[in-house]
């Protein structure tokens, strides 16, 4: 479902990206579903729930157990949807052991990517990039020829978990840098591939957050920054440096709400630590994958208006959807960010960019919709997943070897002044992937 198409609650929804409430400690979700005309009515945008997704005239909400009683007090009639969502992933998750099953944790992808490493030695080096605010290792594993010296070849980067509860989005560029060595030796197109370019696969941007969600809370997706105002977590895909809180729809400004941008531009290790390595190396290509919805967005997110690459961003994503859709038939819509969805701003795909232009992309992967799973993906589909989105993957690899970059930064643009006082329809803010 395009949540653009659904615009009815336009005038009072945006408030939920401004504040969501904080989410405590020990529970995991309640899905409820209430009407669109009862959210509106009962203005519901004001209490700054967590909007899952709009589908079918009904708005999916994450709730505790204060918020539910806050709707039966409101009289805002309300259909409990756990039952039918949650606890169906969870007998979907399991089967490969842990909460988790068969999904990465933090430690576990630590093992694992040393065990790639200690087998392909020649191929694959793992490097700690940084440490989270817990103090978890942030990993990127560079795929190359050589992998232990720095050939200054085409670099691209394939990254995943910026948001802690979009765990398929940890497997997918995992999956890629296992196929890639493990192919190296018997698969041409592979080793020209590898050969010619430093192929960097940092597949858990957010550990802590990754983390929280199979200790504590399923749904959560910030960091775990203590904020000021006893809140919790900074939005790490808001908190890039370009276009930073330019404006309040895009990102927000309180603590609390799910899509806070933090203090500052790169206030947070895990954002600086990317920021270190693409501008270390020739980045010139780059997917961040993030959950669910199918869609292929590039720049911009902060605006409408199109980016200056807009014609050739546009023809890599529809190459890339085309490549997708023939190896299942699902179908992924490439889209610019702030058209296809809604706006965000500090995100990483306008910063990767803006730095010389290099085709930049965020991948939502699959399902399509909540009805489908959300957050929660079969395990026994995370190899479909994969398979699906491993011949856009190579493409991506092999544009970025024959085509050089712009090599000039685009301008950087300031916070629009006075945004809140302006006249204009605030956009629909629903579903935040
Ligand atoms: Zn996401």
């Amino acid at each position: 479902m395009r949540p653009l198409r659904l615009l009815a609650l336009a005038a009072v929804v945006w408030a939920l990206a401004v504040q969501a409430a904080p989410v405590p400690a020990g529970r995991t979700g309640q899905v409820v579903s209430v009407s669109e005309r009862d959210f509106a009515a009962a203005r519901l945008g004001r209490l700054g729930l967590d909007a899952l997704m709009e589908k079918d005239g009904r708005v999916y909400l994450v709730v505790s157990a204060d918020e539910c009683a806050e709707l039966a007090r409101r009289g805002v009639p309300f259909a409990d949807e756990t039952q039918r969502l949650a606890l169906a992933a969870v007998e979907r998750v399991g089967a490969g052991g842990g909460v988790n099953g068969a999904f990465h944790s933090p430690y576990e992808m630590e093992t694992d990517l040393r065990l790639l490493e200690e087998a392909h030695p020649d191929l694959a080096r793992l490097s700690e990039i940084g440490r989270s605010l817990e103090g978890r290792p942030l990993y990127a594993l560079k795929i190359s020829d050589n992998a232990t010296v720095d050939e200054h070849e085409p670099a691209v980067l394939f990254a995943g978990c910026h948001h802690a509860r979009e765990w398929i989005s940890v497997e997918v560029p995992f999956l890629f840098g296992k196929y890639l060595l493990e192919r190296y030796a018997s698969d041409a197109t592979v080793r020209a591939l590898v050969d010619a370019s430093e192929i960097w696969i940092v597949p858990i941007a957010n550990p802590d957050g990754l983390q929280y969600t199979i200790d504590v809370y399923r749904y959560w997706r910030k960091n775990r920054r203590a904020n000021v105002d006893g809140t919790y977590g900074v939005d790490i895909n808001r908190n890039y440096g370009y276009a930073w809180g330019f404006d309040d729809q895009g990102s927000s400004p309180h603590p609390g709400s799910d899509v806070y941008r933090g203090t500052a531009a790169f206030s947070e290790p895990e954002t600086a630590a990317v920021r270190d390595l693409v501008q270390a190396h020739d980045i010139r290509a780059m997917i961040s994958f993030h959950s669910f919805g199918q869609d292929i967005l590039y720049a911009w997110g902060f605006t409408s208006e199109p980016a200056p690459s807009d014609a050739e961003l546009g023809a890599i994503g529809r190459t890339m959807a085309g490549l997708i859709e023939a190896v299942n038939g699902t179908v992924y819509v490439p889209g610019q960010a702030s058209r296809a969805l809604y706006v965000t701003n500090g995100d990483l795909i306008d910063w990767a960019y803006s730095l010389a232009g290099a085709p930049s992309y965020t991948i939502e992967l699959p399902p399509v919709d909540i009805d489908h799973g959300g957050f929660f993906n079969d395990e026994t589909a995370i190899a479909a997943v994969f398979e699906e989105n491993r011949p856009a993957m190579l493409y991506l690899v092999r544009y970025a070897i024959d085509h050089p970059l712009l090599r000039r930064p685009l301008s950087p643009v300031r916070r629009e002044r006075s945004v809140l006082s302006q006249t204009r329809k605030p956009k629909l803010v629903l579903r935040q992937p």
